[in-house]
């Protein structure tokens, strides 16, 4: 089935009160037949729910709707995007293995590769962004995995996955995206390569700003071997917010749909706009890797970059003067977002410490609603005007 119809379609088995929507199976356990029943599901002889940490159907839901759209074969849930990545390097890595990722990666990915894995003897080496050719000769003996996220966070710079799924297939590496920018909407990592993907559920994936959540999918052996950290380890995630997920991936394609005209429409009136230095979309033409971009992904995705003229003082009075768009860290939400990283949750690094990940001081990224994209259009242009007339 397409995606739209498997978004709808996949659905736990019907109970014998014959609902037409999913219940939520709010239960922490789940009944055996008799003793020889309890022995055979714990042995893993039999399917079937034991205990909520381990399955429960509405979870089971949410795995079988992503791996349909994302192409993979298993899976499982975690209770934040987080935890899904946390959970997936926990579970393959050992001792002495080492990773090879981006500067780039999201901020708390940043944290674990840097405080938290370097206890265990896991180590890391970020590779440039803008150069995948320069990723070989920073492989060792010990590399086990490349983690990577496209298209990236606050630049939207664009990863080939298929050359770096490539690389990873010719040095036995486990190739792990976190998808979460994208959605399994628009691109598939499975396809070119990609073992593992993780998502923050919190984002698109619930698309409405109620839920923490996260899911790990992919090939079999490896999920295999990250639920078994992850049964033992606990970061399960609760059945009712799986139960929500699962119902907002009903509408996953009709709103993505929308977030990418809208963000689309932003990125060209901002472009547009005299008080705008830059502008990054992966679907604009003059975004650098707008060829890549338009092969690995169906649409430009719900993300806009863009770089107002002036520095920290323009970036600041800009986010004042806005008046619809909600001034928070989420993104992906039915209502649009907008951040300006160096005054707010970047404010702690020093300049060339943000410039190390991308974040000019002049940096501001919109996650583009589901609201009338010309109302948030003349909300931007009020408050680009507001900094117009500041700056006089
Ligand atoms: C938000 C986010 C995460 C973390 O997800 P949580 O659900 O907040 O734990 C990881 N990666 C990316 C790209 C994100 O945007």
């Amino acid at each position: 089935m397409r995606i739209e119809t498997d978004a709808i379609r996949t659905q736990t088995e019907r109970t014998q009160h014959k609902e037409h929507s999913v219940p939520v199976f709010m239960t922490s356990s789940f009944i055996f037949d008799d003793a020889e029943h309890a022995r055979a599901l714990f042995e893993q002889e039999v399917d079937g729910n034991i205990y909520s940490r381990y399955s429960n159907p509405n979870n089971d839901e949410l795995v079988a709707k992503l791996c349909a759209f994302e192409h993979t074969d298993d899976g499982l849930t975690t209770a934040s995007g987080m935890a899904a990545i946390f959970s997936s390097l926990a579970g393959l890595l050992e001792s002495g293995d080492h990773i090879l990722s981006c500067r780039s990666v999201f901020g708390s990915t940043h944290q674990l590769l840097t405080q938290v894995f370097p206890k265990w003897g896991i180590t890391h080496t970020y590779v440039p962004i803008e150069d995948t050719d320069s990723w070989e000769q920073e492989i060792k003996e010990n590399t086990k995995v490349i983690l990577i996220e496209t298209p990236s966070n606050p630049a939207l710079d664009v990863l080939d996955l298929e050359k770096i799924g490539d690389l990873a297939k010719k040095h036995g590496l486990v190739l792990i995206v976190d998808n979460c920018f994208a959605s399994p909407y628009l691109q598939q990592p499975a396809d070119f390569g990609a073992h593992i993907i993780t998502h923050s559920a919190t984002k698109f994936l619930d698309g409405q700003g109620r839920t923490i959540g996260g899911v790990i999918l992919g090939q079999k052996d490896l999920i295999e071997k990250i639920r078994f950290f992850a049964r033992h380890s606990g970061p399960s995630l609760s059945p009712f917010n799986a139960w929500l997920v699962s119902k907002s991936l009903e509408t996953l394609p009709v709103r993505m749909d929308r977030h990418c005209d809208n963000a689309l429409k932003i990125a060209e009136f901002l472009e547009s706009h005299p008080m705008v230095e830059k502008v990054k979309y992966p679907f604009l033409p003059s975004h650098p890797q707008y060829d890549l971009a338009r092969k690995q992904m169906k649409k430009g995705g719900g993300l806009v970059t863009f770089y107002i003229k002036g520095g920290l003082a323009e970036g600041k009075t800009f986010l004042d003067a806005i008046k619809i768009g909600s001034l928070t860290a989420n993104l992906g939400d039915t209502r649009t977002t907008i951040t300006h990283p160096a005054s707010t949750t970047h404010s702690k690094l020093s300049e060339d410490e943000r410039l190390q990940v991308g974040i000019t001081s002049n940096l501001v990224r919109i996650s583009a609603g589901l609201e009338n994209v010309e109302d948030i259009i003349e909300d931007l242009n009020q408050a680009l005007a507001a900094v117009e007339s500041s700056s006089k």
